[in-house]
């Protein structure tokens, strides 16, 4: 629950926010809506913002999004220690409370921000901005975002990065693509992670996860890892390696990746809110600093 994602807005209460109902309008008579509208506008455009400052400096960042405890830190504490003579490593963490993975992160040797969210279920923009403040993009190859530990609300943010992976540990459901759309279509990398177990569960099928996940017709690559055993990973490395080159040879020509399915996300999580005039005055302004961004 937070007040920038329209997460406390169900289907079951958001007759309150709409038209005459009771919380249409906040204390100095703006519509909640629209209220709620200006933030996600306004995110937008501080990503914008974020990716400026990471093609500037050729930083490809990639924002890792699962529900909680599907190994997360686990794939980044790996991944530093297979590529971290390779590549310039660094991470923002993302959770509600505690340092705990950024410590787990720094005691690999790369440098790692730690924002705790209070009670924000997603990072934001701005969140991640601050977090870029206090690193030296200047000697970064690859940002890692590791964020909120949540299927629904992350998906729904840019925060200026480039790329999504979504990892799914075989001790979640195999059907989980299936019931949360919203984040599996937006995945640039599917990852099936803890796949050591997969000898002690009979309840996962990877095939299964596969065949749900492409019914959301995300043509993403779909790699098996486990980030304990070391199986799959020469796979997700090949893959950071392939667009981290790919991303710089887009840089020279002014060709950033900019996301193209955080729209498609706002507009799932908020499918019930009616268009707010404020967001029509401001339309041009947007396009014009996203370019690739649709309006919603
Ligand atoms: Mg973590």
């Amino acid at each position: 629950m937070c007040n920038t994602c329209g997460c406390n807005i169900t289907p079951a209460n958001e007759h309150l926010v709409q038209s005459e109902g009771r919380l249409a309008y906040t204390e100095d008579g703006k519509a909640a809506v629209t209220v709620l509208q200006s933030l996600l506008h306004e995110n937008d455009h501080q990503a914008g913002h974020n990716r400026q400052h990471l093609d500037y400096f050729g930083a490809l960042a990639v924002n890792l999004m699962s529900a909680p405890g599907s190994g997360k830190t686990a794939l980044l504490e790996a991944t530093i220690q297979a590529l971290g003579d390779e590549f310039r490593i660094a991470v923002i963490e993302g959770d509600l409370e505690t340092e705990n993975d950024a410590a787990r992160v720094r005691a690999l040797g790369a440098p790692a921000v730690q924002i705790t969210t209070g009670s924000a279920c997603h990072l934001d923009a701005h969140m991640v901005h601050n977090g870029l403040h206090q690193l030296d993009l200047a000697s970064i190859d690859l940002l890692f975002i590791e964020n909120v530990g949540n299927l629904v609300c992350p998906a729904s943010f840019d925060l200026g990065h480039h790329l999504n992976v979504i990892l799914l540990s075989v001790t979640e459901g195999d059907d989980k693509p299936a019931k949360y759309p919203v984040m599996f279509r937006s995945a640039d990398l599917l990852l099936l992670t803890k796949t050591d177990l997969l000898a002690v569960l009979d309840d996962f099928d990877p095939a299964t996860a596969e065949a749900y996940f492409r019914q959301l017709a995300n043509p993403a690559p779909v790699v098996m890892v486990s980030a304990r055993r070391g199986n799959g990973l020469d796979a997700w490395l090949a893959w950071l390696r392939d667009n981290l080159q790919a991303y710089r040879q887009r840089l020279p020509r002014d060709e950033t990746r900019s996301l193209t399915l955080a729209e498609e996300g706002v507009r799932c999580h908020r499918s019930s809110a009616p268009a707010a005039s404020h967001a029509d005055h401001h339309h041009h302004h947007y396009d014009h600093h996203h370019p690739g961004h649709q309006e919603i």
